[in-house]
Order: structure tokens, then C-alpha cells, then sequence
């Protein structure tokens, strides 16, 4: 198990590095067919920091006003599953859902106060989130902790874009056995990618590898046991997911 950079887009190839994908990199001289490499989440961060409310159509499906602020919650690095692994559904819940989102992925030397200008060069790079969440706790806790915190409710991947080219406005999409569920553009966040850097780096010290999820657009729905979920984002790619029964 190892980090690696992903080449090319004909016929990708992963090229294995040593140690951490941080600052200077340093590779092993190994590289591997892209199809012939098993990808894990591409990180383990010590916090995932999760941004509610953030467009204005999802918070209205929910029945919610906008926040003037950034609603911010947390989900463990439990959470997290790569792509292709399985969300299981928790029996203590009826009605969990899906929530396709953007992710920022922070960089060395990591973000303490810093301003707006400056949250750019505290980015490492983007993937893709999926933000599982048990609705029906969610609203019976009222406080946000257990609905979004069962394992594998936080897929992640498949890999860290450290080129992305507009982040402020590309389409976050969801398909559930191919069926379109969610589709929004970034361009829509209430909050913007460097605000929401900023304000969290002014309440909690970013780490390399800490994770923020920006919020999801309108069509938040139901996952089954046995339905496929695909979060894509363009410029980056897409994550695909089994749902499964408690086990
Ligand atoms: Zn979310």
C-alpha cells in the first residue's frame, strides 16, 4: 500500500512514490497500468470538515434557509472507504442518502489563519466525496453527529486532481444505477471554495491531508441495498460505489 501519481489519460500509468505525496516528491523507480492497480481512498486525514447548506437549492429541498455563515460539522476518518468498496446501510436507519460533493484536499504546511487571498496556496488538490448521511437521525438528533458518522459514509476518491483548472465552476453530478439524481455546478456554492478554506482555517489548524467537503446540491435521495452510486465531477473524474445491507 502505497502512494502513487497517476499519468496520462490514453493509457494511464501510476508511478509509486515513497513516503508521503507532499512537498518534494521522491518515486521508487516502480510503475504500474493504471488497470492493474487496486486504488484506496487517496488519503487518510486527520479531520473531515463538512460544510451544510452550502447551495441555495439543496437547502430548500430541505426545508432550510441559507445560513449567512458556513455551517460547518464533522464526519471521523472512519468514515472513509475508497472507490468501489461497499456503503452499508446501518439498521439503525430507514433512510440513508446520498450527497455528492466536491472535496478539498489540504497541502503542506497546512492552514492556520490564513485570508482568503492565501487559501489557494493551501490546497493540495481536489477529489470527490460522497456525504452519506441518515436522514431520519439526522432530523431526530437534530444535531448532526450519528447521522453522518457510520462507517463507509464517506467514499472518497478516486484520486486527488492537483490540476484542476476552475474549480469555482465545474458539475457535480450523482447517478444511481444510472439514473441522474443530483446535478449542480460549483458555481453555485453560497460559499466559495477560499471562503470556506479561510473560515475553517480560523476556527481549527488544517493538517496536510485534511479534507473539506463543500456541500451538495438539490436531489439528495435514498440509497437501497443492492443500487449503484456514482458521484462524477468534472476535471476530475468518478467514484463508484456498491450500497449493501448491514453486515
Ligand atoms: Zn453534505
Amino acid at each position: 500500500m502505497s502512494f502513487g501519481v497517476v499519468e496520462g489519460t490514453e493509457s494511464p500509468i501510476v508511478k509509486e512514490l515513497e513516503g508521503h505525496p507532499f512537498g518534494r516528491l521522491t518515486f521508487t523507480g516502480q510503475s504500474w497500468a493504471l488497470a492493474d492497480v487496486r486504488l484506496l481512498a487517496p488519503m487518510l486525514p486527520s479531520k473531515i470538515v463538512c460544510v451544510g447548506r452550502n447551495y441555495a437549492d439543496h437547502a430548500k429541498e430541505l426545508g432550510n434557509d441559507v445560513p449567512d455563515e458556513p455551517l460547518l460539522f464533522l464526519k471521523p476518518s472512519t468514515t472513509i472507504i475508497g472507490p468501489n468498496e461497499a456503503i452499508s446501510l446501518p439498521p439503525q436507519s430507514q433512510q440513508v442518502e446520498h450527497e455528492a460533493e466536491l472535496a478539498v484536499v489540504i497541502g503542506l504546511p497546512g492552514a492556520r489563519k490564513v485570508g482568503r487571498a492565501e487559501a489557494e496556496q493551501a490546497i493540495f488538490g481536489y477529489t470527490i466525496a460522497n456525504d452519506v448521511t441518515a436522514r431520519d437521525l439526522q432530523k431526530k438528533d437534530v444535531q448532526f453527529t450519528r447521522a453522518k458518522s457510520f462507517d463507509s459514509f464517506c467514499p472518497l476518491g478516486p484520486w486527488i486532481e492537483t490540476e484542476l483548472a476552475n474549480v469555482a465552476d465545474v458539475e457535480v453530478r450523482c447517478e444511481v444505477n444510472d439514473e441522474v439524481r443530483q446535478l449542480g455546478r460549483t458555481k453555485d456554492m453560497v460559499f466559495d471554495v477560499p471562503t470556506l478554506v479561510s473560515y475553517v482555517s480560523h476556527v481549527m489548524t488544517l493538517l496536510p491531508g485534511d479534507v473539506i467537503l463543500t456541500g451538495t446540491p438539490a436531489g439528495v435521495d435514498a440509497l437501497r441495498a443492492g443500487d449503484s452510486v456514482t458521484v462524477s465531477i468534472e476535471g476530475i473524474g468518478a467514484l463508484t460505489n456498491k450500497v449493501v445491507s448491514y453486515e
